[in-house]
């Protein structure tokens, strides 16, 4: 089996290689040739910490695996090690042996923001040239990067709760040699594309921050009871996810479904889109929507291009288990 260990993988994955791998297998679900199994999340009632397992398989690519983790709050403090942890497992499809067992740290941050990017390769507006940012901790520069890379961006605007985490955003912008500036929600109707990726349990953005032809995706809300958008505004749009049945139970369009403004069979899976078997983005005054609640199939496709990346450049460890 191969290892490669979290130290290598800022090396080995671009931004391009970790859109690929999500937007390939965002298409395999939509075509029914790749699934993902139940989730297990448990507290384990050690150090207050949530571990769990999100696992699947894409028949298409002979990606199988799983990725075990979760949430240790007092890492940082008690470890200086940071509290998000995960490891990937691959296993040969055909035999059941392991093949790989990878980081899982960093892949979170870059697959999370390529499903972001990939909503908006597919559903935003070609015109769009303002991004607002609702959010801005540790994913939120990631989805920041990769968004940039999508539409040539003139501007990016940003509300964050806790405004002193604004310039984690700000400096990415700077990077860019994108223009930044923090906004009142109000200021979010500006905006062309709105990501939204804040740990919320109360709806921040309302249909009167946000104007006709936005396309919005919100990534923060992968929990039942987290929210970042207004039901009455979900419903308003168009909606897209990665994979439904976590959208009404984890994700976004959890609260809609419930207030029965919307039902499952009004949410489109983003692989359609990609597929070409749904047209996307109707007119130019729509809004779209992606919820993207985060699945396990997208671990294991980024992890399997990891893997090939570092048998190619030399860096996996090969062990004989
Ligand atoms: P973080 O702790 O670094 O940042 C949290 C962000 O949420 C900050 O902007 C903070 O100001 C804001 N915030 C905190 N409490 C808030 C509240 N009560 N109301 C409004 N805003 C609040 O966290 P992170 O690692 O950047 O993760 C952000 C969110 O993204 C989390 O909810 C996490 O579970 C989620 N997430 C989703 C996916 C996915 O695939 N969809 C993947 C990874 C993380």
């Amino acid at each position: 089996m191969f290892i490669v260990p979290e130290r290598e993988i800022a090396a080995l994955l671009t931004r391009d290689a970790a859109f690929e791998a999500v937007e390939k297998v965002f298409a395999a679900m939509a075509a029914e040739k790749a699934c993902n199994f139940p989730v297990v999340r448990e507290a384990i009632g050690h150090v207050d910490a949530l571990y769990g397992f999100k696992g699947g398989f894409d028949r298409s690519a002979l990606t199988l695996g799983l990725k075990a983790g979760g949430y240790w709050p007092h890492n940082l403090e008690t470890k200086g090690v940071i509290n998000h942890q995960s490891t990937v497992f691959l296993f040969d499809a055909d035999t059941g042996m392991v093949r790989a067992m990878v980081g899982g740290n960093l892949l979170t941050a870059l697959r999370t923001a390529a499903a972001s990017s990939v909503s908006i390769r597919h559903l935003a507006r070609a015109d769009a040239r303002v991004l607002g940012m609702i959010g801005a901790g540790h994913q939120a520069a990631f989805q920041l990067r990769a968004a940039l890379e999508q539409r040539p961006f003139e501007k990016v605007i940003g509300w964050n709760l806790h405004p002193e985490m604004l310039p984690n955003i700000e400096r990415v912008a700077d990077e860019a040699g994108v223009s930044f500036e923090a906004v009142a929600l109000e200021g979010m109707r500006d905006a062309d594309v709105i990501i939204t990726i804040t740990s919320s349990f109360e709806a921040i953005l309302q249909a009167a921050h946000v104007s006709p032809g936005t396309h919005l995706a919100c990534m923060g809300t992968d929990t039942k009871g987290k929210q970042e958008v207004a039901a009455d505004l979900l419903a308003a749009a168009r909606v897209f996810t990665d994979e439904v049945a976590q959208s009404v139970s984890i994700g976004e369009a959890q609260h809609a479904v419930a207030q029965g403004l919307i039902a499952q069979a009004d949410i489109t899976q983003i692989g359609a889109v990609i597929n070409d078997t749904h047209p996307g983005r109707s007119t130019a005054e729509e809004i779209t929507l992606f919820d993207g609640t985060g699945v396990g199939l997208q671990d294991l496709a980024v992890a399997a291009a990891i893997v090939d990346l570092a048998i190619e450049k030399g860096v996996a460890i090969e062990v004989d288990f």
